[in-house]
Parts: C-alpha cells; structure tokens; sequence
C-alpha cells in the first residue's frame, strides 16, 4: 500500500504512520517528495487491507494499493526519478550522462592501469574490470580474484576513477566489497535471490543487470529484492536477452529504456558490448542508448583486443573508444543530457 501523507503533514505525523505500519507487520519506506512524502508500506499481500486503518490517522490524505507486483521500483511509489550517488560529486540518474567503460577481466597491472587513463582521458566516469568472471565454461580464465581487486584499486588510485566490479558468489560479497564503489550482478545471478538479499543489506551501489531471459517485471523484481532489504542505490542494466537472432550475441532490447522509464524510477544503463558480441556494432548502440533516454553506459575496452583473456571481440580499442565518445556528446545533448569533458 502507499499511504500518501497531506501537504505540511507533520513529522510526529509521519512517525505515527511509520509506527503503525511496522505494528502491523508490515515496513516502512518513506519517499520524501518536493510537495508531500509518501510511505509505501511492503511485505506480506495477503492481509494487506488491514493497512487501510492508516487512512484515519492524522495528516493522512489516502492509502492506496501498488497495483505492481515490485512495489518499491515502481513509480507508483516514487514518481520521480532515483539519482544513485556513488561517491561525492558523483551520481548516476541526474543531469550527466554516465559512461563506465574497461576491459570484461583485469588480467595485469599495465592492462587496467593502461585502460584506466585511456578511458579517463575520453570522458569514462568509472572504470570497470572482472575479477570474479562467470564464464560458461569452466575450463575458460575465471579472473584474477583478490589480487584483480588489487589492481583495480591501484587503476583507481591512479586515476580516481570509482570501480564497478562483478561479485558472482555470495560468499565473496564481503570481499568484493571492500574494493568496489559498485558491486555488479551479472547477467546469469539476476535471479540469484539469495545474492541479492545480501546485497540489499549494502551500503553501496548495485548495478544489477538483466538476466538473458527475464522479462522486464521479473528484472524489477530482481530489483525489488535488493530494495525491500533496505538499499535503495540500484541501477538497471539492459545487456541484451536471447532471441532467435544470432548475427549478434544478444538482441539489445532499446525498447526496454523507455519501457522501465516508464515502470520505475531506477536509473537505467545500457552495455552495448555484452549485447552485440562485436565492437563494429558498439557505437552505433551507444548512440541509440543515449537517444532512448539511458543514464549512461557500460562499455567494454581493451588496449589489445586480440589478446584479451575474455570478449576481445566486442572490446573498444582506447582510440575507438575515444571516438565514440567524441560522437556521444551530440546524441546525449539532444536528450537534454551533459557529459563531462
Ligand atoms: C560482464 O560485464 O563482463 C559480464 C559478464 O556481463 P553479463 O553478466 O551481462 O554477461
Ligand atoms: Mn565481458
């Protein structure tokens, strides 16, 4: 339910609301508006009705029912849009237009720290690099681990990029942690639910990505499980789902953009590298994302594709890369959206 508090109510008001909530059984999450805050009210949906009691306590305009079933991601519940800090100065959902760009797996010091200043210096606002890799064959480089961590502590310290980083297993959500400004959930853990929960006990950004085959309510349900832990620093990331097609190695559903800008108030990015397979297709889909209303980017570059350990094929080389973000600029202005110089 949302139980939408009148215009000026006061705060001893809305301590009241909150506390009636929680007595009975149910959470408490407050939206603070411009004009009014609203309180969704989340938890069990069988019995929900009895939320409706709230209505005659004092400042209470209405109490309504979320008609979605992900109740914290939606707009119903927040109308305007989430901005995501992920440090000071730095934010993802707001006015600029983000771009987040490395290789798929920090593989040495010179490749990240190499890759670190070239995507800095093209207009990158965080470095990314695998050091857990979920790759489909066991047999394939898995990462390099702690020590990758290391190192992309090291590139950031360099450069003062802020690292998005993937943790694949539960168990290393601890260690991730303690290196990453944003924790990545890949494309084969979206629906790890288990995952999730301990990630919306995080005091830190969740990039969560679209599985292959999941429906955009099922993504924002895999959202929803990282909210209703408490976290409320989510970003969405469309990185293409499987289709029949295979002239690319997903199909980049840009539709999904404005679809989830529509359903919720998340900030959406896009990968156009995990979704074309090939860096010839790469820019033209970042153009497309930043036409469609994205956020910003997750992009793939290697100093030497050919011999990266992992998606060589669809990694940038720096000064493709550079180009394309020379090109961005045009497009994310267009959609009324800055980027950094
Ligand atoms: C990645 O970002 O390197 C990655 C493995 O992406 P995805 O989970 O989208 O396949
Ligand atoms: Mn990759």
């Amino acid at each position: 339910m949302i139980i939408v508090m009148r215009k000026g109510a006061s705060a001893e008001a809305l301590a009241e609301v909150k506390k009636k909530i929680v007595k009975l059984g149910y959470q408490p999450h407050v939206i603070h508006g411009e004009i009014r805050n609203v309180v969704g009210a989340v938890g069990d949906e069988r019995g929900k009705e009895k939320l409706q009691i709230i209505a005659s306590l004092p400042g209470v305009e209405r109490v309504v029912p979320i008609l979605k079933p992900y109740k914290l991601a939606s707009r119903e519940v927040q109308p305007q849009p989430s901005t995501v800090e992920i440090v000071p100065g730095l934010e993802i959902g707001g006015n600029e237009f983000i771009v987040a760009a490395g290789p798929c797996a920090v593989e040495n010091q010179q490749q990240i720290c190499e890759t670190a200043v070239a995507v800095k210096q093209a207009g990158a606002r965080l470095l990314r690099g695998g050091a857990f890799k979920p790759r489909t064959s066991p047999y394939s480089f898995q990462g390099m681990e702690e020590d990758g961590l290391k190192l992309l502590a090291e590139a950031r310290e360099l450069t003062g990029l802020p690292i998005v980083t993937e943790v694949v297993n539960p168990r290393d959500v601890e260690l991730v942690a303690k290196y990453a400004d944003v924790m990545q959930v890949g494309a084969r853990n979206t629906q790890n639910f288990a995952l999730l929960k301990i990630l919306g006990q995080l005091d830190k950004p969740i990039l969560l990505k679209r599985g292959m085959a999941t429906t955009i309510q099922e993504f924002l349900m895999s959202a929803e499980y990282i909210l209703a832990e408490g976290n409320r620093r989510v970003i969405l990331c469309e990185r293409g789902i499987r289709t029949f097609e295979n002239a690319t190695r997903n199909t980049l559903d840009i539709s999904a953009v404005p679809v989830l800008k529509q359903q919720t108030h998340l900030p959406v990015l896009i990968d156009p590298s995990h979704s074309t397979g090939h860096a010839s297709l790469v820019a033209p889909m970042c153009y497309a994302a930043a036409a469609a209303g994205a956020d910003g980017l997750i992009v793939e570059v290697h100093p030497c594709p050919e011999e990266a350990s992992s998606d060589g094929p669809q990694s940038l080389r720096p000064d493709d890369f550079q180009r394309m973000m020379d090109k961005l600029r045009a497009f994310a202005a267009v959609a009324e959206r800055e980027m950094a110089d």
